[in-house]
């Protein structure tokens, strides 16, 4: 299908598969009903009820998740009377200290910065939303959310730490903290969010808000 001739309004009710980029109308759909692609069969978007109160409330769990994984250890690690505790930030700082400064500042962006970054820009645009003000400022926070969200890797993270800990079974006694469940409940929120709450889906309420 051509879309150069095609206005922002007209590509607008577009949408396309995100597995095999075929190009569908967009349709409204009943309550508890899903849009599936003519061609891969994959989902393109579902019926959210109430999807706006539901993220918002999710968002600010998660960031009071993420605060509370940062602020105390995540570990601590008694290795032969030697204790030493493992924060989340003290990650990236000791590998910045011992001049790895590429990794360590790689990792700064992925466990600390791009996840701060991530939920501060979507609760902004969810409360911009319920209280229908500054339309395009969401706009440009939708389109920051779907570049952001494919560096979204904490959970890569996490599974790094079990590994690591499950490595140490037999040398060190390991005791997790406050901050590793935080970290925990964090990690399967935000999985659970992005498994369920699409970009589509956000354009969509975006559209709807602002219409009515
Ligand atoms: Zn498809």
């Amino acid at each position: 299908m051509k879309t150069n001739s095609l206005s922002t309004t007209e590509l607008d009710k577009l949408v396309i598969c995100r597995k095999c980029a075929t190009l569908h109308k967009k349709t409204v759909l009943t309550r508890k009903t899903k849009a599936i692609c003519t061609t891969c069969h994959s989902t393109l978007y579902r019926k959210h009820e109430d999807l706006l109160n539901k993220s918002l409330a999710l968002s600010i769990t998660t960031l009071i998740f993420f605060i509370t994984a940062n602020l105390f250890p995540i570990v601590t690690i008694d290795l032969s009377g030697s204790i030493s505790d493992i924060s989340l930030t003290s990650v990236f700082l000791t590998m910045i200290e011992k001049q790895f400064y590429f990794a360590g500042l790689l990792c700064a962006f992925v466990i600390f910065l791009l996840p701060f970054l991530l939920i501060v820009n979507f609760i902004t645009l969810l409360l911009f939303m319920k209280f229908k003000i500054n339309e395009r400022a969401v706009k440009k926070m939708l389109v920051v959310l779907s570049t952001l969200l494919p560096w979204n890797m904490v959970e890569i993270f996490l599974i790094s730490i079990l590994v690591a800990m499950v490595k140490l079974i037999g040398y060190a006694e390991i005791h997790f903290g406050i901050s590793f469940w935080a970290l925990v409940l964090f990690v399967l929120i935000d999985m659970y969010m992005i498994k369920n709450i699409s970009m589509i889906a956000l354009w969509g309420l975006k559209e709807r808000v602002y219409e009515s």
